[in-house]
Formats: structure tokens, C-alpha cells, sequence
């Protein structure tokens, strides 16, 4: 068929029978706006004198099916991580808990006392739920939950700082990822910003004389995804605190990864934990829920009542507030922490303290499973803006499969998509990262991938 009146009309195609199963299954106005599309662009694509022919029915209809589909694909996606990168900011940074989850589909399905005081029937307050567990696990006299890290830092400044000095050494001026800085977001919130020292070294001195003016509030950034080496010298926590303390001044910690637990047990570097801060004087410390935490996306404030009161009431408060799932989520996850069965419970510690010949054995099963490749020895990082330069030591599946970026994008086009690394143009796939009851799928995935030319 070559001309163009030949096309079927949308009422026509909407009399078959294979519309009519469409429409069942995604609805009319969805379906109809598929034959539309479809139908629309066979007009645009015609072209009597290239003899470009109207296409049969049944392509028509495939078309509208395919259209139909790719609506209603999702477009977030679960994906198996065999990068060996544990909290890989890309991926969703931390997987959650049996517990986590299980909170947040009990909180999700129905009504919940979120802003109810159970005892008086009155309003109450969403913030008591996650803070009664910190007060519990860290001493800490107050604490409030945000929707992530960067809010929770710029929600402190506004409300403690706006139009006031804050005060923050070269040394931390850090760049998150995704083009995020820290000095950005704090500018964001009013405040003016005074830089002291060097990008390598910043000395007690310095806040000294920076405190003789009128300011706010000092701040520490935590340095949590790069390394300052060589010629470096920075006051510790305390003393920075003793400083700020003495100007009647508080200290606000950004501790980005916010560790709960001492990670050289676990053969890594030690990563500044949020008892630490408090310890050594921070007034207020701020952390992710997903890093190191290993549970929901988050910003967590924690320290004195009378500044977290303070903050609480800014306007701000209530834009970047966390939602109840979330609260959930960070509730069963700090309750591991509370528990100590953080390590066996909480899935990003898990992968961490697995125990070598427990990787060693999964990939040479990975190995026999597929008749292919070599166990070879190699390193998982911790990633998501913690430890940086860490890794732990882990085991590999290495593959010989010629292009290995072609092959890379054989394993993202399985289902699950398969996310992996090279090196010297092998494949590198790392037990650690795929989670047991991913498994299954993954070495379905990975023959899939194989077994494409
Ligand atoms: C990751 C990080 C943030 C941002 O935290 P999000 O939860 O991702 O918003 C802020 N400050 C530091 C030091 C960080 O490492």
C-alpha cells in the first residue's frame, strides 16, 4: 500500500481485537494516545516520491503495543552491583535491612501516629521518632532529621548564621560529587563565609584572629572523599572547639559519612565517628542517613537542645522535612546499631565484614557455574563520599570476553541490568556487592551477556 488514505483510522484500529486486549491491560487513554503517536509518525515519515510504503496493520499494531510498553516501563530500575563498590552514589548508595524495608511497608500501608501523641490524642511531633533512638544510642540531647546531608548543612547555617560570619579553614572547602559544594550550600543559607588558612595548612591561630570579629558560628567539614598529604597541619576537633567554646561560639561538624561504628575493625582506616564529634565538643554534627549509616536517604543533626531548637523552628525546617517512610526506614536501622547487630543486620556492614574465603568461594562457584573465567585476587572500595582511597581486599571473577566495554553494555542491557568494571580490558565482576539473593539472576544475567554475540 502506498497511499497514505490507505492508513487505518483510529476508530478502526480501535474495533480490533488486538486494541481491545491493549486497552485492558494500559487503559484506553493511554492506548489511544499510542495509536495516535504511531499513526502520526507514519504520516511524517511518508514520502510518495521515495515510494515509502504504508505500513500492514499488524506493524501498525506492533507499534502500538512496543509505544504502549515503553510508557509504562519504569525508569528507575533495579540493577545488580558487581562493581565492588559498596556505597556506590550512583547505585542508591546503601541497600536497607529485612527491618528497614519491613518498617517502611508497615508505615506506608496505612495510617500511623506520625504527628499524634498517642497518650494526650493531640498533635504531636514527627521528629520524636528517630530522636529518641539517637538520645539512646549516641547521649546526645536532641537531634532532627532532614531529607539528606546537604539539607541538613544548609537548614543549620540558615538558622544559626544567615547574614552572620561563618567561619571554615581552606583545608575543607570539599566538593561532594555531581558538582555539589559544601562552600555553595552554605552560601545558600545567607551566611557569609570567612575562609581561613591555606588549602594545605589552617592553624589554631588563625581561628583565633578570624574570632575576633563578630560571627556566628565555626564549622568543620569533614574531608570524606579525598586525602590532604604531604605538608599538612590542621588543630584537631577539640581544640577547635576549645577556641569556638572560648569566643561563646558554637561548632558545627559536617561529618558526611557520619561512621556509627569503628571501621578499623574491619581492616579499613579509621572514619571519624559521630560519638567522636561529639566527644571532642561539637556543638552540632551532621551526617547522611545512606552513607556509612547504611540506611534511608537522610540528613541527621544531633547535639545541643537548645540550638537543635533553634533550628527546628526555621521555616526551612519544614521545606526539607523527611517523610514518614523515611522515618521509618532510619528508625529499624539505627534500632541495629542500639541492638549491635548492626554488623549482621545492616547490608552495606555485611558486605564489608564478610569474610575473604567467603568472597574467594562464591566467585570460583560464579566460575564453575559459567565454565568461564579466573579467580583472581582484587580490591572493593567503600565509595559514596567515605574513606577515600580505602579498599579492602577482595576476590574476583575475572572474563576474557575481547571488547570488554561492549561487553559492559551486554551486561546493563540483562535483566536485572549488571553493572561491572574493567581493568586491562577484562571484566571484573566482585561477590562482595551482589547481594546473595541477587545471585540467582545475576549468574542468569551473566550467561545471557555470554551467550550474545
Ligand atoms: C556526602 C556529604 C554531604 C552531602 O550529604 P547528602 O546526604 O548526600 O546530601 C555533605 N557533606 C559531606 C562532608 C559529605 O561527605
Amino acid at each position: 500500500m502506498t497511499e497514505l488514505r490507505s492508513l487505518p483510522s483510529v476508530e478502526k484500529l480501535l474495533q480490533t481485537k488486538q486494541v481491545a486486549q491493549l486497552i485492558t491491560k494500559y487503559g484506553r487513554p493511554l492506548i489511544l494516545h499510542a495509536i495516535r503517536e504511531t499513526l502520526g509518525g507514519i504520516r511524517i515519515n511518508y514520502a510518495p516520491q521515495a515510494e515509502k510504503t504504508i505500513p500492514e496493520r499488524t506493524t501498525i499494531l506492533e507499534q502500538v503495543k512496543h509505544k504502549a510498553e515503553s510508557y509504562t516501563q519504569p525508569t528507575l530500575l533495579p540493577v545488580i552491583n558487581a562493581t565492588g563498590v559498596v556505597l556506590h552514589t550512583n547505585l542508591g548508595r546503601a541497600p536497607l535491612s529485612q527491618a528497614a524495608i519491613q518498617a517502611m511497608e508497615t508505615v506506608a500501608c496505612g495510617y500511623s501516629n506520625l504527628e499524634f501523641d498517642l497518650s494526650s490524642g493531640k498533635r504531636g511531633s514527627r521528629l520524636i521518632h528517630a530522636e529518641k533512638m539517637l538520645q539512646l544510642l549516641l547521649g546526645t540531647e536532641a537531634a532532627l532529621i532532614v531529607n539528606n546531608n546537604a539539607s541538613a548543612v544548609l537548614l543549620a547555617i540558615s538558622a544559626l548564621a544567615r547574614r552572620k560570619r561563618v567561619i571554615i579553614s581552606r583545608t575543607q572547602l570539599v566538593e561532594i560529587g555531581g558538582g555539589f559544594r559544601v562552600p555553595d550550600v552554605m552560601k545558600q543559607s545567607g551566611a557569609k563565609l570567612v575562609e581561613i588558612g591555606t588549602t594545605n595548612r589552617v592553624h589554631l591561630a588563625d581561628y583565633e584572629l578570624a574570632l575576633q570579629e563578630p560571627t556566628a558560628l565555626v564549622m568543620r567539614v569533614h574531608r570524606s572523599n579525598f586525602k590532604l598529604i604531604g605538608f599538612t597541619s590542621e588543630p584537631d576537633l577539640q581544640e577547635i572547639a576549645q577556641v569556638a567554646h572560648l569566643a561563646g561560639l558554637p561548632l558545627l561538624d559536617d561529618l558526611g559519612s557520619g561512621a556509627l561504628l569503628m571501621t578499623e575493625r574491619f581492616g579499613l582506616a579509621h572514619e571519624p565517628t559521630v560519638q567522636e564529634s561529639l566527644t571532642a565538643g561539637a556543638d552540632l554534627v551532621c551526617f547522611s542517613g545512606d552513607k556509612l549509616v547504611g540506611g534511608p536517604q537522610a540528613g541527621i543533626i544531633v547535639g545541643k537542645a537548645d540550638l537543635i531548637q533553634k533550628i527546628k523552628k526555621h521555616p526551612l525546617a519544614r521545606a526539607v522535612r523527611a517523610d514518614k517512610i523515611c522515618l521509618a526506614a532510619l528508625s529499624a536501622t539505627l534500632l541495629h546499631y542500639l541492638k549491635d547487630e548492626a554488623e549482621n543486620e545492616i547490608p552495606i556492614w555485611r558486605m564489608i565484614s564478610t569474610p575473604l574465603g567467603q568472597i574467594k568461594a562464591r566467585a570460583r562457584n560464579w566460575a564453575s557455574e559459567i565454565g568461564n573465567g579466573e579467580v583472581i585476587t582484587g580490591l572493593s572500595t567503600i565509595g559514596g563520599g567515605s574513606l577515600p582511597g580505602e579498599s579492602l581486599p577482595t576476590w574476583l571473577l575475572a572474563l576474557d570476553v575481547g571488547n570488554a566495554d561492549k561487553f559492559l553494555a551486554k551486561l546493563r542491557a540483562v535483566n536485572p541490568p549488571i553493572i561491572a568494571r574493567t581493568e586491562n580490558d577484562r571484566i571484573l565482576l566482585d561477590p562482595r556487592t551482589v547481594l546473595p539473593e541477587n545471585e540467582g539472576a545475576f549468574l542468569v544475567g551473566l550467561q545471557c551477556a555470554l551467550r550474545k554475540k
